[in-house]
């Protein structure tokens, strides 16, 4: 057998025709870029997660980076962010010139709300809540501090489309939601899209003119924006993904139970679900403490594929030297980037994959 670690096709197989015929239409229309689709898409989307406002953009790190900018966010400001983080959380802070602060996860793979405010100076101005691996951060420690402190919150919804904390759907919690729709991501397009979610009529307005080249009227620029615009295609194809929205987060959530049922070997430490939490499972993230890449080498060996999301922490990327920090700075990531590993995951995943999958991992020894 060969199982891919993610398998976008057999997603697609799964509504094959509703998407074929979006396509045509939104061909044939003769509208590409911010039209019908977009504005359609932007109501839709914004019910699903129960916020006020949607404003498509062209891609996940567009909208991180837009936010920090509208937010007036930049040079000698600090913003915290998790250790543990994607590259693009890190620069959507840096590419305006401000500074990220890291902070360790906790036992959920996400940043440890307790050690927030132990990283806070006279700087900071945000927090970068990143829902990682389609689990939640604990919203209402981050939202009380944020109060205390007076500082924005953004949410990196990438990976999190739809799931929730205490009931509400993340995204809502703080200033501005970030979405990527990159075509692996659990409400994927066809091709690079993003958007920010909000409550506010005023950041709301700010996303509209910003992505379009600073623009409300054509050819009246109002500030120095930038060009990212959500095209027809892609917001006509992801109105067709919402719709199924709740069947993919459901499947995924019975892959996710399989494995946690099944897979019995001493030396996998399974994903704990942060109590108060639903989970997307955009990854399903095992630790292997000692053994992650022996054990990766060998699922190989028999047709499993696997991902390590992320191999290098962004404080000791080549990228981020700059900032000073060295190995040793923050053990838990460091200890992380070394152990976790992604599982097979993805819509249409068979009951044969899955037991392939688990009868290897169970048969692992060192
Ligand atoms: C994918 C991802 C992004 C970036 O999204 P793009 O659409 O690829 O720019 C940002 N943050 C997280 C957590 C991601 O997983």
């Amino acid at each position: 057998m060969n199982i891919m670690p993610n398998n976008l096709k057999r997603q697609y197989d799964l509504h094959a025709s509703e998407y074929e015929k979006k396509a045509i239409e939104v061909l044939r229309g003769g509208w590409y870029i911010l039209g019908n689709e977009v504005k359609k898409f932007e109501k839709e989307f914004a019910q699903y997660v129960g916020a006020k406002y949607c404003v498509g953009l062209a891609s996940g790190l567009d909208a991180l980076w837009m936010s920090f900018r509208i937010l007036n966010i930049g040079e000698g400001d600090e913003v915290i962010v998790c250790g543990n983080a994607y590259i693009a959380c890190v620069m959507g802070i840096s590419m305006n010139g401000a500074t990220p602060v890291f902070v360790e996860p906790d036992e959920y793979d996400n940043i440890n709300a307790d050690l927030i405010e132990a990283a806070i100076t006279p700087k900071t101005k945000a927090i970068l809540a990143v829902h990682l691996y389609g689990q939640s951060c604990d919203m209402t420690k981050i939202m009380d501090i944020a109060h205390i402190y007076n500082l924005k919150v953004v949410e990196d919804c990438a990976q999190s489309h739809g799931n929730k904390w205490k009931g509400q759907t993340v995204g809502t919690f703080g200033d501005i939601g970030c979405f990527s729709f990159y075509p692996s991501k659990g409400c994927g397009a066809f091709g690079d899209a993003g958007c920010i979610v909000t409550n506010s009529a005023e950041l709301e307005d700010a996303f509209r003119v910003y992505r379009n080249y600073g623009s409300r009227v054509r050819y009246q620029n109002e500030v120095v924006g930038t060009n990212s615009r959500l095209d027809e295609l892609q917001a006509g194809l992801l109105r067709v993904k919402l719709t199924h929205m709740d069947e993919f987060n459901q499947e995924r959530n019975r892959i996710a139970e399989f494995y946690y049922n099944n897979i019995k070997n001493p030396l996998v430490q399974l994903p704990k679900i942060r109590p108060g939490a639903d989970c997307s499972w955009h990854q399903y993230v095992v630790h292997i403490p000692g053994y992650r890449d022996r054990m990766a080498d060998y699922l190989k060996e028999n047709g499993i594929g696997t991902i390590i999301h992320y191999p290098i922490p962004p404080h000791l990327s080549e990228a981020y030297k700059y900032l000073g920090l060295k190995e040793g700075d923050l053990p838990l990531t460091e200890k992380y980037a070394k152990e976790v590993l992604s599982l097979p995951m993805y819509n249409g995943m068979t009951r044969e994959e899955m037991e392939y999958v688990v009868e290897h991992i169970n048969k692992f020894t060192v």
